[in-house]
Parts: structure tokens; sequence; C-alpha cells
């Protein structure tokens, strides 16, 4: 079971009404106050799929290529121990909160997941409303993302 702040939540909402109807992504990080702290990533797949497109076929309303440099700023943070990774999100923009073969993908670093203590989570938005809002976690039993609870606490 995954607890969310009540206010992680809504500002994960937020960023996925604001992208709509492309998808967002970011991170959920813990500072030393025990604060949980979203970090807003840019979605470079629309740069990715117009300089590639044969590598990159997908634009941004319907895959997340997270900004290399601002992701790498926050696994220095991590690294650092300033704070600590809690999860990765990203939005789903008219389709539901499944983690899909692409995700696992995303979340993979050749036969190993790349973060195996985050968690992922995926947020389903349709018309700039927010219908779910998924966690996935690594399983080592069966080797793949399996689904977890997720709550908010205020
Ligand atoms: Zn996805």
């Amino acid at each position: 079971m995954l607890h969310l702040k009540r206010r992680t939540w809504d500002e994960l909402c937020r960023h996925a009404q604001e992208t709509f109807p492309e998808e967002c992504c970011g991170a959920i990080v813990v500072n030393a106050a025990e604060e949980e702290e979203v970090r807003r990533i840019t979605n470079v797949q629309n740069a990715m799929h117009a300089r590639d497109p044969r590598h990159y076929p997908r634009d941004a309303t319907v895959a997340y290529f997270m900004d290399p440099k601002e992701l790498l700023a926050i696994i220095k943070e991590v690294e650092s121990g300033q704070v600590t990774l809690k999860a990765f999100y990203h939005s789903h923009p008219n389709h539901d909160a499944y983690f899909s073969a692409e995700d696992k993908t995303r979340a993979m670093f050749g036969d190993e997941p790349a973060y195996p203590d985050a968690a992922y989570l995926v947020i389903s938005i349709y018309n700039r409303t927010v219908r779910a809002i998924r966690a996935y976690r690594w399983d080592e039993e069966t080797r793949d993302f399996v689904e977890t609870g997720l709550s908010t606490v205020s």
C-alpha cells in the first residue's frame, strides 16, 4: 500500500490537467522534514519524435520521455541523501491508468528495474478530468510490475 499526501495527489492532478492532451511526467521525493515534494519533469517526447521519428514513432499525447538533465538533477539529489525517491509518475490522456509494456520498458535498465524501490504512478485523465491514479511496484517474485494499493492521507 502506497500512502500519498492529499496535497501531492492534487498536484499530480493539476500537472496532468495543465499538460493535457499531452502526457505529463515527474517524480515524488521526500525531503529531510519528511515532506513530499512533486518534481515536475519536462516531457521531451515531441522533440525526440521530431528529431528521430523512426526510433520515437509516438508523440507526447501517447508517450513520455523525461528530460535527461532534469531527471539527472533529481537523481543526484537522491544519491547525495538530500531527499529519498518515492515514486515516478506520468499521465495517460484519454486512456486508462494501466502500466503498459512501454511503461515497463521505460522503467527497466536492461533486465533489471532502474529504480527498484520507487513506485510508478499512472494518472488516467479524460477531457482534463482525472479519472484514476494507480500505483505499480516492482515484484521480484514475478519479475514484473504489479499494482499496489494507493491511498491518500492528510
Ligand atoms: Zn504510460
